[in-house]
């Protein structure tokens, strides 16, 4: 099979380096997950739907989750925040660390304390994560009432100056107005706000401007890479978009069919991709220079219940050889802190 058309134009998408963020160097990693497996009850038995997760989430830096819907991104969210349907689901391995504190053995109502102070999450439809019959002012001040102990009149005061700190206008007015009454654009800044009330360490945003228009979907973005700087907080990005994880990611994790396939600085990775999967999604791109282009990835990621033996990607890769049927590859670095779990990560790199 051919090579995409992508890699003729390679180094034409790679980020301004000068441009990145200068990110704190303390060494804490502010999320840490080490092989994590999550297997689903299905007809037909158990399923793996993670298999052997690692992320390294640093203080201040904004990694990002990237590949198709199916491939594991939003399970590996819902075991981040404890949030996770158990069953079907069953998390049956590994290590996730918060601040260097594992949170998979702890009881769950200390569990759950956690959520809002160390780690919080924004998704995609803001309207299904807020209540319609309370003001969102109320429900942006909910956390601070039960959890910091403010009266309604303190709770209301915070709730408008963090409406005013993701630049909701007439903030003081809006503070009483109800979800409907917001934009999709606005209502999304307003469930920003309530995640960041109690000024959690880690954000995980799940698509979270995939329900917005271009526009919309930009300011939202900036948004969230200004309150990150301001607040050195950690930003899991989730999402399948490449041009929203382009314009955000200091690094990026690529997931397919519930593992990682290839990590690495964004730069590098969107300049020398080594995973042929990272070759097709960027080749699947769009491209204003060359719309002739296109290039779609042929087939559609694997059904749990009929995962492909040997590399889960060989029935789709334009690189497959004989071996990658047979037998799944490991992670191969090819440069520092790039790794990727293909048989020709070097080839593909070098290509
Ligand atoms: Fe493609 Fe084989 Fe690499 Fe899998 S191991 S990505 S099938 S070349």
């Amino acid at each position: 099979m051919s090579t995409p058309s992508i890699r003729k134009e390679r180094g034409t998408m790679a980020p301004d380096d000068g441009a990145r963020r200068k990110l704190p160097q303390d060494g804490t990693p502010a999320l840490r997950v080490r092989d994590l497996t999550v297997d689903i009850r299905t007809a037909a038995g158990r399923r793996p739907v993670l298999r052997g997760v690692d992320v390294d989430l640093r203080t201040g830096e904004t990694l990002t989750l990237l590949g198709e819907s199916g491939s594991g991104k939003s399970i590996t969210a819902s075991v981040l925040l404890g949030t996770l349907p158990v069953p079907p689901f069953r998390v049956t391995g590994g290590s996730v660390e918060l601040g260097g504190q594992d949170v998979l053995t702890m009881p769950s109502k200390a569990r759950a304390a956690l959520r809002g102070e160390r780690i919080a999450m924004v998704f995609q439809d803001s309207m299904s994560a807020m209540n319609p019959s309370f003001t969102v002012g109320w429900q942006i001040g909910e956390m601070l009432r039960t959890r910091r102990g403010l009266n309604r009149k303190a709770a209301r005061l915070r709730a408008v100056e963090l409406m005013d700190q993701v630049r909701i206008p007439q903030a003081a007015t809006r503070v009483d107005q109800y979800p409907h009454e917001f934009s999709g654009g606005m209502r999304q800044r307003a469930a920003i706000a309530m995640a960041l009330a109690l000024d959690p360490d880690v954000l995980v945003a799940d698509e979270p401007t995939t329900a917005l228009d271009v526009t919309v979907q930009a300011e939202v973005l900036e948004l969230l890479r200004d309150i990150q700087a301001e607040r050195t907080m950690s930003l899991l990005l989730i999402t399948h978009d490449m041009g929203v994880a382009y314009e955000m990611s200091d690094r990026v994790a690529v997931m397919y069919a519930g593992r990682i396939v290839e990590t690495a600085v964004a730069a590098e990775l969107f300049d020398r991709p080594a995973h042929p999967y990272s070759v097709s999604l960027m080749a699947s791109v769009p491209r204003l220079d060359s719309p002739g282009e296109l290039s779609v990835i042929s087939g559609s990621p694997p059904e749990i219940e009929n995962m492909p033996a040997g590399c889960a990607f060989h029935p789709r890769c334009w690189r497959a050889e004989a071996i990658c049927a047979g037998q799944e590859p490991a992670g191969v670095a090819v440069g520092a802190a790039h790794l990727s779990r293909c048989h020709f990560a070097q080839e593909v790199f070098h290509d």
